[in-house]
C-alpha cells in the first residue's frame, strides 16, 4: 500500500484526483498506475485500470491470477469490472468511497453471487493516510478555487 501511496502522489503532482494503485505477484510489484482521466483525456484512465495494463503487458497475458491489486481507495463500478475481467485474485483498498465504492460503500459488486469472478476484498489499509491526501487535496483545490 506504501507504493500505492506513492502512485497517488504522483497522480497529486499531476492536478489529477490523487488516487494509485500497484499490482502485486508473489511480494513483487509487477504493475503501477495512478489517476489519470484529465491528463489522458481518458475517462477510463483510474488508476487500476492504469496498473492492471501495467502489469498485464510485463505478463504479457490478458489475464493476472494470482495476483493482487492494492489501491489507495475503493474501486468504482468499471474498475472492479476490469478486476474481474483480469481475474485479480485479491483487492486491498484504502480509505473507503461513499459515493462511488463497490467494495461494500454503495454496493458489494465483488460478493454478488451472479458475478462469475471474485476476488477477494479487504479495505481499510492506511485508509486515515489514503483518505487525508484525497481531503488534502480537495481542500486545496477549492482554496485555488476560492481565490481565483
Ligand atoms: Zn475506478
Amino acid at each position: 500500500m506504501r507504493a500505492a501511496l506513492e502512485q497517488a502522489r504522483e497522480a497529486g503532482s499531476c492536478d489529477e484526483v490523487p488516487v494509485g494503485a500497484v499490482v502485486v505477484l508473489d511480494g513483487e510489484i509487477i504493475g503501477r498506475g495512478f489517476n489519470q482521466p484529465i491528463g489522458r483525456h481518458d475517462p477510463t484512465a483510474h488508476a487500476e485500470v492504469m496498473a492492471l495494463r501495467d502489469a498485464a503487458a510485463r505478463l504479457g497475458n490478458y489475464r493476472l491470477p494470482g495476483c493482487e491489486l492494492f489501491v489507495t481507495l475503493e474501486p468504482c463500478a468499471m474498475c472492479c469490472g476490469a478486476i474481474m475481467h483480469s481475474r485479480i485474485a485479491r483487492v486491498v483498498f484504502g480509505a473507503r468511497d461513499p459515493k462511488t465504492g463497490v467494495g461494500g460503500s454503495v454496493i458489494d459488486l465483488f460478493a454478488e453471487p451472479r458475478l462469475n469472478h471474485h476476488a477477494t476484498v479487504e479495505g481499510g489499509m492506511l485508509a486515515d493516510e489514503c483518505g487525508s491526501l484525497l481531503s488534502s487535496f480537495f481542500a486545496a483545490r477549492r482554496r485555488r478555487t476560492l481565490v481565483a
